[in-house]
């Protein structure tokens, strides 16, 4: 057997996302403002404590609010839709509406060690006020006879020197004006400096990277400001991180520092479909009023990368995020338990749509680790079975002598092509998958067929011992009948093929049929127009949804493809175990889906179509159209059809025919009664078997109305039926359901899969 490793997976590191780094503004702006924690609160409405986070950060508030260049404003995404965030003047509304602009009073104890600052412009009385907020002993050398620095060419001096006061309120420096530092030997009893003399200043022979670490001076000293070019708000910003530096110098004795926080986020944003909203403009003078400010905060994205998130209906439902599952996930299968069940359910939620891989910028892959886990949860028999029982069951079916085939090409002679429809198609009408030949033949007439499955079913069970015995068997096959190459009518098949067999060269069918010059196809210029929905493993071939058209307008179908991008497609909830796990989820998938356009849809899946169809939809499969079969209302086939389908859709191949053993036991059910077995899952043969036992052995109970309610152990599940007699051997069903647990009965049979 073929060795089918699972190697080529990406390892998903939760550090490899940028999920929660800074956006664009914060990253620029010198100061480093939580723009979202800020937007949010004026978002809210509660401007103090908005105000209360842009204070934080730029120390004298007002300064900086008359002063900046915003930078912040030149990645802004908003800026092609609309203008860019106005975020000056939203910091300038917050101040207009705080209810006090008082700095916090850190109530700590007074420390020893005493701090010069050399300069009392606006560098250096920012970190002495950092500083002396926390209690040390600090003392601001001035040369001249005031404070403020270059501030007096900028500004008002009433107000920048009110901020000064009123942000050093809880903050007691001790100020020497006057008093011209010369030689830091000047300094010796102090046990750390900042240097901030300004533009021209005196250095004392220091310089700094832009990370503020200073060379060229003796331990514990530091430089910054503008007598390293620094404007007034960088200025502010080094004034901060020299204080920080300061406090780590005395605590640790080291002299080189990352920054807190590291700028060049790698925040990334999804703009494809951001609308145009114009910037605010503020009525009054004075700025934005309250409510004009929440409006311009309302335009912000508050930029951060959910561009996965918002294309997963599994990690919106469970509100999680790609760090969240793959912690999760790590915590859990080292505890050798995913506790509680919600946990297991949700790692069975994910459909392998494959979306968050192929938005992500990073291509992280959340749905491989997912699958990943999934694996060791199957190894350690810790996935319910009810979440994969009926899909690995009905697999088996497709896979075994009776529902499988492998015809070689015509003649004896080498195949060209493999043609592999996969099992759903014929399970959906078996005339698709001999359709599909007939037209590959009219292409290459050298085509083998191999009617099985690809495995899909154990891959998302995460069942990777058959997994690996499905593809190690179609990879014997496409030996036996030449190394030819492989047509896929199902591109779910194309996908793992691809992925799991990369010595195969596979291709879709459509693609071969599309590119077919000369290719008769017939005229459905009759049809409606439709809206073509590509089935979510499509996003993995790079021509689908162009080849899907390039046929639809060959054979003058009007459509255009209900999702802009196809790799924002999700799946229609037929994917992973999601129907088994999540079946409430799954049905909202549905009606999502089906609601998304009101024109008829036009699928290339058969299970997508299938489900529409259950959805009451109008939809045709693409082979509807090619081969001219079905109309736009056709019903999905019911369970038990689908097994009946496959064996009819492989005697069109064998020319066979089919004979389907007579019942011992016949039933009457309803078509109501079949839709529930259809959502139940549960097959007619279950039914027969459920009855056959209760009244062989008269293990059963009777209602006062004469119904009899039985039930049996099949495979995992307990069925339950409630039937009454309708005529010798012949049962009407009135209703069924099942336990996704086995009831422990000494002595009661047990059936297997049938
Ligand atoms: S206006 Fe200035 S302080 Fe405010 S966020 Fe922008 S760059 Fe930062
Ligand atoms: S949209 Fe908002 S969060 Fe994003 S960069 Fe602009 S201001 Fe910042
Ligand atoms: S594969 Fe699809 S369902 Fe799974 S995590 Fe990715 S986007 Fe979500
Ligand atoms: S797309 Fe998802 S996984 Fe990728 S960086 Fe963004 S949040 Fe993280």
């Amino acid at each position: 057997m073929r060795d089918i490793t699972y190697d080529t997976f990406d390892v998903f590191f939760p550090d490899q996302c940028c999920k929660g780094e800074a956006p664009f503004c914060s990253d620029d702006c010198p100061l480093q403002v939580d723009v979202r924690d800020f937007i949010n609160k004026t978002k809210r409405g509660s401007l103090d404590a908005a105000y209360k986070t842009f204070r934080n950060a730029a120390i004298f508030p007002r300064i900086v609010a008359e002063l900046c260049p915003h930078p912040c404003e030149n990645r802004c995404p908003r800026a092609a839709a609309g203008g860019s965030i106005d975020l000056l003047n939203l910091e300038r509304a917050a101040i207009k509406n705080a209810r006090s602009l008082d700095p916090i009073n850190f109530n700590v104890p007074a420390k020893a060690e005493r701090i010069a600052v050399i300069g009392a412009g606006i560098s250096g009385l920012a970190c002495a006020i950092r500083l002396a907020a926390k209690r040390y002993q600090v003392t601001v050398f001035e040369k001249s006879d005031r404070i403020g620095g270059r501030l007096w060419d900028l500004m008002d001096s009433e107000v920048f020197l009110d901020d000064i006061a009123t942000q050093g309120k809880y903050a007691p420096y001790e100020l020497v004006l006057n008093r011209q530092i010369t030689s830091l030997d000047e300094l010796r009893d102090f046990d750390a400096v900042y240097i901030a003399t300004g533009e021209g200043g005196e250095s004392f022979g220091l310089t700094a990277d832009a990370d503020g670490n200073p060379s060229g001076g003796p331990d514990g000293v530091f430089i910054g400001g503008r007598i390293l070019g620094a404007d007034t708000v960088w200025a502010i910003s080094q004034g901060a991180a020299a204080a920080i530096n300061i406090e780590k110098y005395l605590k640790t004795g080291a002299m080189r520092f990352q920054p807190e926080r590291p700028r060049n986020s790698r925040v990334t944003v999804d703009t494809d479909e951001l609308k145009s909203i114009p910037r605010v403009q503020a009525a009054a003078k004075d700025g934005f009023s309250k409510e004009e400010a929440i409006e311009e905060a309302d335009r912000c994205l508050r930029c951060d990368c959910t561009r996965c998130i918002d294309n997963c209906e599994f990690m919106t439902y469970y509100r999680t995020e790609p760090r969240k599952v793959a912690n999760l996930i790590a915590f859990g299968l080292a505890d050798h338990n995913l506790e509680p069940l919600s946990n297991n359910r949700m790692v069975n939620s994910c459909t392998d749509c494959g979306c968050c891989e192929q938005v992500c910028p990073f291509d992280i892959a959340t749905g491989d680790q997912v699958m990943a886990a999934r694996r060791q949860m199957f190894e350690r028999k810790q996935i319910p079975p009810a979440y994969h029982y009926y899909w690995l069951r009905d697999m088996q079916h497709a896979t075994s002598d009776e529902g499988s085939l492998f015809l070689p090409a015509p003649h004896g002679k080498k195949a060209k092509y493999l043609f592999f429809p996969g099992c759903q198609l014929g399970a959906s009408d078996p005339r698709y998958p001999y359709a599909a030949y007939e037209l590959l033949r009219r292409v290459e007439p050298q085509t083998a067929v191999d009617i099985d499955c690809c495995g899909a079913p154990a891959y998302w069970a995460g069942d990777a011992e058959t997994h690996r015995q499905m593809l190690a068997k179609l990879y014997q096959r496409w030996q036996e009948a030449g190394k030819p190459t492989v047509v896929c009518a199902c591109y779910t098949c194309l996908r793992l093929i691809r992925r799991f067999l990369p010595d195969i060269e596979a291709v879709s069918l459509y693609q071969v049929l599309a590119q077919a010059e000369g290719l008769q196809l017939p005229d459905q210029s009759g049809r409606p127009e439709y809206a073509l929905v590509d089935p979510c493993s499509a996003k993995y071939d790079a021509t689908a949804r162009e080849d899907m058209l390039a046929l639809a307008d060959r054979m003058n179908v009007k459509g255009q493809p209900l999702y802009k991008n196809i790799n924002k497609m999700p799946c229609c909830s037929f994917g992973g175990n999601i129907e088994g796990a999540k079946p409430d989820l799954a049905r909202t998938m549905r009606e999502s889906r089906v609601q998304a356009d009101p024109r008829p849809y036009l699928s290339y899946c058969a299970n997508c179509r299938d489900t529409f169809a259950r959805e009451d939809k109008p939809v045709v499969h693409i082979l509807d159209l090619l081969a001219d079969l079905n109309p736009d209302d056709r019903r999905p086939p019911h369970i038990d059809n689908r097994r009946a389908n496959r064996l009819q859709a492989k005697a069109l191949f064998t020319g066979e025919e089919v004979i389907m053993p007579e019942p011992k036991i016949k039933l009457i059910i309803s078509e109501e009664m079949q839709n529930i077995m259809d959502k139940k899952l549960i097959f007619a043969d279950d039914i027969r078997q459920v009855i056959d036992y209760a009244e062989t052995t008269g293990s059963k109970f009777i209602d006062d109305q004469g119904v009899n309610i039985a039930h049996l152990v099949i495979g995992l599940p307990t069925i339950w039926v409630e039937y009454v007699k309708a005529g010798a051997d012949s049962y009407e069903v009135l209703n069924c359901y099942l336990h996704r647990m086995s009831m422990v009965e000494p002595g009661r049979a047990e059936s297997e899969f049938n």
